[in-house]
């Protein structure tokens, strides 16, 4: 392990003010490309929670955010948007070196952050009020709009800052304010998020960072009298024991969780495309993503060529060193995480599937980090744990369907219900099969990316969630509804 020049220790950020955590403990990241140091970060506790919390309550109840007029509001966020760009390489490199992303898809992730920003901003400006008539003379109401209050975010280690800014940005917009609980693993970019909104104009108590574990930060967050409402992404287990802590206080919640999601191929799809969709469904981001298509199911007149060349593709990554700006595919974020994938390539192996590509993990040069082959097992059977279990890892479990009816029914088949996609040329079908799909997101002919911008509601049905990020829905969670009853004088 080397000790290098990135090695920083961060304290935790409340009221405006970088401050210790009260236990005085630190905690230590090692980067999962190659081990090295890379940062220490503040171990809070629930007295930081309490202070935090103490911050934003009274930033919220003082003001000024709440009641600032939203053209303010919109050009501080404006501000920090442009701040993030500015800082993309820096921030970017952060990120790479905690979480072993790409780097040039963590400078991504930064430049996304600020287009998340500056959806908001715009947003903000847009708010209104309803005003209802009865068609009598003697009374009027009025639907209004007020921020919800002081809002708890605890998100995970995969899209750090981005999952992050699909939070903190309509919350900044509605004129909430916030503690937010990054994962332990990577919380650099949250806490360089705290000088980036203070640069830009956001005034203390409004957006405050508590670093430490989830069982300790997290918890103590969730069952806070003094938070409103908990805004969490996560897995699906650690949602149900925050929406547990959270009934205490009835507190409104907003849960982004895991999922298992089908990617569909039709035996009349373009299949260039497709091939290079299902490649990029599974293996972005090393198959640590919420959204990732790890069930491929493909029609069988075109099943066997499809996972050749897939497999093809698979073998041809460039897989390394997340700093260097060729490589696609880098490390799993920890030992936890490496050892959870290759125990389901091991139930795969057991099971009789058959493997296509990977199954291993890569020695070599990158021995010292926890990189596994993107891998993919064909003929999977639907009742299979690599089926059914979200692995969050470079595994894809594939299975042929004979008609639409089968797809559906297989993809349907399971406890999430986050997102899909269907590959095929005939527009019925598509259509068609997208509209029975029981997932919160269904792209047709994509996957990941339909090049749409942030204004499209994302979130999950069934276990994998309740509510919508992003869109206008993504602002909603951050509001109150308030009806007004005005009796005229007659
Ligand atoms: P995780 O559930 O282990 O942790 C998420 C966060 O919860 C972390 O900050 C963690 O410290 C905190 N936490 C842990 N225990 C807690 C407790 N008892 N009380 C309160 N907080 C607690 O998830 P992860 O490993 O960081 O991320 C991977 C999971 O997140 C996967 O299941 C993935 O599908 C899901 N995810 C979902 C989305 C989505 O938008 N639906 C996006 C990204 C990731």
């Amino acid at each position: 392990m080397t000790i290098t020049q990135d090695v920083t220790t961060h304290d935790l950020f409340i009221d405006g003010v970088w401050t210790p955590p009260a236990s005085g403990r630190t905690s230590e990241r090692h980067s999962p490309g190659d081990g090295r140091l890379v940062g220490r970060y503040a171990k809070g506790d629930a007295s930081d929670v309490d202070r935090a919390v103490a911050a934003a309550r009274q930033a919220f109840d003082e003001g000024p955010w709440p009641t600032l007029a939203a053209p303010k509001r919109a050009a501080i966020m404006r501000r920090a948007a442009d701040l993030l760009r500015e800082r993309a390489d820096e921030i970017g490199r952060g990120i790479t070196l905690e979480l072993g992303k790409p780097i040039s898809m963590a400078r991504n992730e930064v430049v996304l952050t600020a287009e998340v920003l500056d959806y908001y901003a715009a947003l903000a400006l847009d708010q209104r009020s309803d005003l209802i008539s009865r068609h009598t003379d003697s009374a009027l109401g009025l639907v209004l709009k007020e921020p919800l209050g002081v809002v708890g975010m605890i998100t995970p280690w995969n899209f750090p800052l981005l999952l992050l800014s699909w939070k903190v940005a309509p919350a900044l917009a509605a004129g909430c304010t916030m503690v937010a609980k990054p994962a332990s693993l990577t919380p650099g970019s949250t806490l360089a998020l705290a000088d980036v909104l203070t640069e830009a104009g956001v005034p203390p108590g409004v957006y405050n960072v508590v670093t430490g574990g989830g069982g300790e930060v997290g918890a103590a967050l969730a069952e806070h009298p003094g938070v409103d409402k908990i805004a969490f992404t996560g897995s699906t287990e650690v949602g149900q024991t925050v929406m547990r802590s959270a009934i205490g206080t009835v507190k409104k919640v907003s849960m982004e969780l895991g999922g298992k999601s089908p990617n569909i191929v039709f035996a009349d799809a373009d299949l260039d495309q497709a091939v290079r969709g299902a490649y990029w469904g599974i293996f972005l981001n090393s198959g640590q993503a919420c959204q990732a298509g790890s069930r491929l199911l493909v029609q069988r007149e075109v099943h066997e060529e499809f996972v050749a060349r897939l497999a093809d593709l698979a073998r041809s990554s460039r897989i390394g060193d997340p700093l260097d700006e060729k490589t696609q595919i880098g490390p799993l974020i920890d030992q936890s995480q490496l050892d959870t994938v290759l125990d389901y390539i091991a139930q795969g192996l057991s099971g009789g599937a058959s493997l296509v590509a990977g199954g291993d993990r890569l020695d070599g040069d990158l021995a010292g980090g926890y990189f596994v082959a993107p891998t993919i097992f064909d003929n999977v059977s639907p009742s299979a744990a690599i089926a059914r279990e979200e692995i969050f890892g470079p595994v894809l479990a594939v299975t042929p369907f004979d008609t639409a009816a089968d797809a559906v029914r297989l993809a349907n088949d399971s406890p999430y219900g986050l997102a899909a996609a269907v590959w095929s040329s005939n527009i019925d079908t598509a259509l068609t099969t997208a509209k029975r799909l029981r997932a919160g997101t269904v792209w047709i002919n994509a996957y990941h990316d339909a090049g749409l911008p942030f204004c499209m509601p994302m979130g999950g049905y069934k276990a994998s969630g309740i509510g919508r990020e992003l869109g206008r829905e993504g602002l909603e969670h951050y509001l109150e509804t308030k009806a007004v009853h005005l009796r005229l004088a007659r």
